[in-house]
């Protein structure tokens, strides 16, 4: 039998109890049975949850403890040096008024603001202090999100990877559904949207979308497919695999952006390239890959991560999953210096493949993602691209 690790890793004084789970967790998985087994599925589905498209090379139980004793002993917990402040004055007029460029704004980790065709799109949104379910415990974020809750547009819609905690933040999802205007839509890998209807009751009004692989669903002028990678999914220690996790392609007439979520290196990555490439702009994870031995079936190191943003065909990249929560044993500070290395060994110019400020935000000039000027303004065509207002592009969340 074997086991994938827990993602989410509490505080040493609840590492025991944790441990326990898991491996009740184990037993329970064996037994699961699906009432379904009647009818056809596809490949991925199976009893009672997901599997991976292609061989995943589940690390054991064991590994998972030699990795944790490892890391007592011989991880580096000095103070990154080298991670940059976050932006102090965050874009948040521009955000605002913003209905006809597209843009890109890392907020943090692996949640993302997209502006696209008049829509405002949040990636895996993660707001809270700690990757945790628990306020007292769990990997405590290095510094606040690059904006709050409050400064952000009237988001219409919502992305999420997976079920880990630094990905899919109840709170969060809570907070968006409560914004003035009304909640954004929630696209959902499957049976996540179940998750959203059981567990926060204030998106009840709520358009939820719970979409399996290579599905897509609509909104406005954006076709939100669901992408498969390889990956893993769990909340609790009952839950391993039963919500499906993935990638998301916004594909319109005018631009196409992939998020990754998280990721191990797979045939999905060159699939993911031929069925919907090439992109215009992807986000890529880069962080918290190491111990190789232990992390690579789940996590692309920037290595991978440059592999990654040639074999989906995506002409700009910017790195995420990085600098905020440490959940692996490189320094929060790494990514982006092996980044720079993976792409000068790939010879991909530094510009195609970027790292981003906490809080920055970044417009997209026809070719290229670059730092918003001072005189930014969105009602008037760029005089340099070109780029022309959207008419009609604000599109609501009833659309
Ligand atoms: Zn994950
Ligand atoms: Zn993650």
């Amino acid at each position: 039998m074997h086991c994938r690790p827990p993602h989410l890793f509490l505080s040493k004084t609840l590492a025991s109890l944790h441990m326990l789970l898991i491996a009740l967790s184990f037993s329970l998985f064996a037994c699961a049975t699906n009432p379904d087994n009647e009818q056809p599925r596809p490949d991925h589905h199976k009893d009672g949850g997901f599997r991976n498209n292609y061989s995943f090379i589940d690390p054991s139980l064991l590994d998972f403890l030699e990795w944790r004793r490892q890391r007592l002993v011989h991880m580096d917990r000095s103070e990154p040096e080298d991670l940059p402040d976050p932006v102090t004055d965050p874009a948040v007029d521009y955000l605002a008024s913003n209905h006809s460029e597209v843009s890109l704004t890392f907020i943090g980790h692996a949640s993302v603001l997209l502006q696209m065709n008049g829509l405002n799109i949040l990636a895996d949104p993660v707001f809270s202090d700690r990757a945790s379910p628990l306020g007292f415990a769990g990997p405590k974020r290095h510094q606040p999100p690059g904006l709050t809750t409050q400064q952000l547009p009237h988001i219409h819609a919502v992305v999420v990877s997976h079920s880990h905690y630094d990905h899919l933040d109840r709170p969060s999802i809570r907070q968006l559904c409560e914004q003035p205007g009304g909640p954004p839509v929630l696209m959902m890998p499957l049976k996540l949207d179940d998750w959203v209807r059981q567990a926060v009751p204030e998106c009840d009004e709520a358009r939820v979308e719970g979409l399996d692989w290579w599905q897509e669903a609509l909104l406005g002028e954006v076709r939100f497919i669901l992408t498969p990678v390889q990956h893993w999914s769990q909340r609790t220690p009952f839950d391993r695999n039963q919500t499906l996790w993935g990638g998301w392609a916004l594909v319109s007439d005018d631009f196409r952006f992939w998020f990754s979520g998280d990721l191990g290196y797979s045939q999905d990555i060159p699939d993911i390239g031929e069925r919907l490439g090439p992109f215009d702009l992807a986000a890529i994870a880069i962080g918290d890959y190491q111990p190789r031995w232990f992390m690579s079936p789940q996590h692309i190191d920037p290595h991978e991560a440059v592999i990654t943003q040639q074999e989906i065909r995506a002409d700009r990249a910017v790195g995420i999953h990085w600098g905020t929560f440490r959940l692996a044993d490189e320094p929060l500070d790494q990514p982006p210096k092996d980044l720079a290395k993976a792409r000068e060994k790939h010879g991909v110019p530094d510009h195609h493949f970027i790292t981003m400020v906490f809080g920055e935000t970044r417009r997209w000039d026809g070719s290229d993602l670059v730092p918003l000027s001072p005189s930014s303004d969105t009602e008037k065509s760029d005089p340099v691209t070109g780029i022309q207002p959207i008419s009609g592009s604000v599109i609501t969340v009833d659309d």
